[in-house]
């Protein structure tokens, strides 16, 4: 098993040479994923990088928005999904249809959106945001009203800095992964290791974000967790693939799970055989239609430009 699993990887390595392509792996994909990927990141980072490479072919390890994004970024270089299953059940709670409802209600509005939405939604929107700078962009936004969609919960997060009205759009929208994360693992786990920090996602529940020492996104915890003298034992509450990061970065340190049911289904989807196969294939390739891709560009690029 040891030397297929050798010889697979050695094969995806060939064919990257040969057709000069890139993984980019997001931090929730599977441990073997993230060990072949050229990069791994969260979702912020993953865009800047599909922008910054030279790389003709670019396999994307995530789920369906991401990919888009980097398809969006990328009008010159083939996007490639291993699984195109991999769709994001946070996305498919905003349709461009709420949208516009929502806009013609607030016709004042800026709409601020989270890059986990739909291409379609992106064009309509006035900035994309990330877990990472969700803050930073609604406070950007010139005008008093905001909507923010799909997540609630970040939404929640955003409106802590912020004098503005936040209006989440849908009412309801959220992580079903992170739903995972509730009080009682929390408290479960803080009195199983009394000393360690407690990290957690803005797209936990608010009542897990208010007992957290620190909110941030994926990398953002990645970097907490390699600060020195910020600790060296860790409660994390987001899905389980960063634990592998985690543990591979700062193998001094410990670190522990809120949750061990936050596993994101569609995230794992992708397997090293997908791999190998989109590598061969260069299929299934992600294709924004192109009226879609210059607005939703325009978004995403209006994030680029407001968040370092
Ligand atoms: S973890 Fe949640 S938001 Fe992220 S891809 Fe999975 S369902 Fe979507």
């Amino acid at each position: 098993m040891e030397n297929e699993r050798r010889e697979q990887v050695e094969r995806i390595e060939r064919l990257k040479r040969e057709k000069n392509a890139i993984i980019l792996a997001h931090n929730y994909q599977r441990a073997e994923i993230q060990d072949i990927a050229e990069f791994v990141g969260d979702s912020l980072e993953l865009a800047r990088k599909a922008m910054d490479t030279t790389a003709d072919l670019i396999i994307f390890c995530g789920v369906d928005f991401m990919a888009e994004t980097a398809a969006i970024l990328n009008p010159d270089k083939k996007v490639v999904i291993p699984d195109k299953g991999a769709i994001c059940p946070m996305a498919q709670q905003l349709f461009a249809d709420d949208l516009l409802a929502a806009k013609r209600k607030n016709p004042d509005a800026k709409v601020v959106l989270y890059v986990n939405t739909l291409a379609e939604c992106k064009a309509l929107a006035d900035c994309v945001c990330t877990s990472a700078n969700a803050q930073e962009i609604v406070n950007a936004m010139d005008s008093s009203t905001v909507l923010f969609g799909p997540d609630r919960n970040l939404a929640y997060h955003a409106q802590k800095t912020t004098s503005k009205i936040i209006i989440p759009v849908p009412e309801h929208g959220l992580c079903p992964s992170h739903h995972q994360i509730v009080m009682t693992d929390l408290l479960k786990a803080k009195k199983a290791h009394p000393r360690a920090k407690i990290i957690v996602h803005p797209e936990c529940i608010p009542e897990v974000q208010d007992h957290a020492d620190y909110i941030a996104s994926t990398s953002g915890m990645v970097k907490i967790c390699n600060e020195k003298g910020a600790g060296d034992e860790f409660l994390i509450g987001t899905e389980i693939g960063l634990l592998h990061r985690l543990k591979k970065e700062a193998p001094e340190k410990k670190f522990y799970p809120i949750s061990t049911t936050a596993v994101c289904p569609q995230m794992k989807m992708h397997t090293l055989e997908k791999v190998e196969a989109a590598l061969k294939n260069e299929k299934p390739e992600v294709v924004v239609p192109d009226e879609i891709m210059d607005k939703a560009r325009k978004a995403i690029e209006r994030m680029l430009e407001i968040s370092h």
